[in-house]
C-alpha cells in the first residue's frame, strides 16, 4: 500500500463527504463513500460522522476481506491490532456500516474504483414505492446502462443488501435503489461515482414530475446501449479531455 497513494485517496474521499453534504444528497451523517486504493484495499467512511467534521485521517482502510488496516491520524497510523484509537476522538473509528455493501459492489464489479450511497429524496421515493426509475433520460441511460431497478426491501449493513444490490446492477448498470432506503452508486473515478448519484437523484425527480402531467416514456434497450456505449467510449473520455 502507498501512502501518497492512500492519502490522496483519503483526501478524495474527505472531499466528496463535503460535496455530498452541499448538493443535499443525504442529511446528517447518513449515507456513505469509499474508494479503492489498489487492488486489495480501499478507504471508506468512518460510521457515524458528520461530512464537514471529517478529515483524512478519519477515513477508514479496510481490505478486501472487510479487515481494518488503518485508522486514526496518519502520523500516528498504527495497525490496528496494536489497539490505537483515532486521535482526539473519545470514541474510536469505525468502518461504515456499509461496508459490506461497497465490498459486494467492488468485488462484483472490477471496473468500480469509488462508491457513493445517497439517502437523496426523490431515488428514495422511489425506493419507498419500490419502484424502478426506467431510462427516460439521455444522461442517465448513459452513465448508469439502462434503468435503475429497486431491491426487495433488505435491512440497512446486512451482507444481504449488498447482494440485492449486486442482483439489481446485473448487466452492468453501475446505480441501484435500495428499498425503503436510499441508492447506491458506482464509479471508474470518485467523480464519476457523484456524478451518477447526482444524475440518478435529478431522473428520479423528473419521473416525478413527468407522472405528474403524463406517462414517461422509457427509452427501448436498443437507444440505452447506444447512449452508453457512446459514454464510456466517447463523451466520458471528453470529460476527461482525452478526446
Ligand atoms: P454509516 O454512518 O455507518 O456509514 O451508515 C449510514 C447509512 O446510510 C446506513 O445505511
Ligand atoms: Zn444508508
Amino acid at each position: 500500500m502507498d501512502r501518497e497513494i492512500t492519502d490522496k485517496v483519503c483526501r478524495a474521499v474527505v472531499d466528496a463527504g463535503l460535496s455530498l453534504a452541499n448538493s443535499s444528497m443525504t442529511v446528517g451523517t447518513y449515507g456513505n463513500i469509499s474508494c479503492r486504493v489498489d487492488e486489495n484495499t480501499i478507504a471508506i467512511t468512518p460510521s457515524g460522522r458528520d461530512y464537514e467534521q471529517l478529515t483524512p485521517s478519519d477515513i477508514v482502510i479496510v481490505n478486501m476481506e472487510g479487515a481494518v488496516l488503518e485508522m486514526g491520524d496518519p502520523n500516528e497510523r498504527k495497525t490496528v491490532d496494536t489497539g490505537a484509537d483515532a486521535k482526539g476522538s473519545a470514541v474510536p473509528l469505525r468502518p461504515s456500516s456499509e461496508l459490506s455493501l461497497h465490498l459486494a459492489i467492488y468485488r462484483h464489479f472490477p471496473e468500480a474504483r469509488a462508491i457513493v450511497h445517497t439517502h437523496s429524496i426523490y431515488a428514495s421515493a422511489l425506493a419507498a414505492a419500490h419502484k424502478d426509475l426506467p431510462a427516460i433520460v439521455e444522461d442517465l441511460t448513459q452513465i448508469v446502462g439502462g434503468g435503475v431497478r429497486c431491491t426487495e426491501y433488505t435491512l440497512a449493513g446486512t451482507e444481504e443488501l449488498g447482494r440485492r444490490a449486486v442482483e439489481a446492477m446485473e448487466g452492468g448498470r453501475s446505480a441501484a435503489l435500495l428499498a425503503n432506503h436510499g441508492a447506491v452508486c458506482w464509479g471508474r473515478n470518485m467523480k464519476e461515482a457523484l456524478t451518477t448519484a447526482e444524475i440518478l437523484e435529478k431522473g428520479a425527480q423528473i419521473y416525478c414530475i413527468a407522472h405528474s402531467f403524463g406517462t414517461p416514456f422509457p427509452l427501448n434497450d436498443k437507444i440505452a446501449r447506444t447512449l452508453h456505449e457512446f459514454y464510456l467510449k466517447h463523451y466520458s473520455k471528453r470529460q476527461r479531455g482525452e478526446e
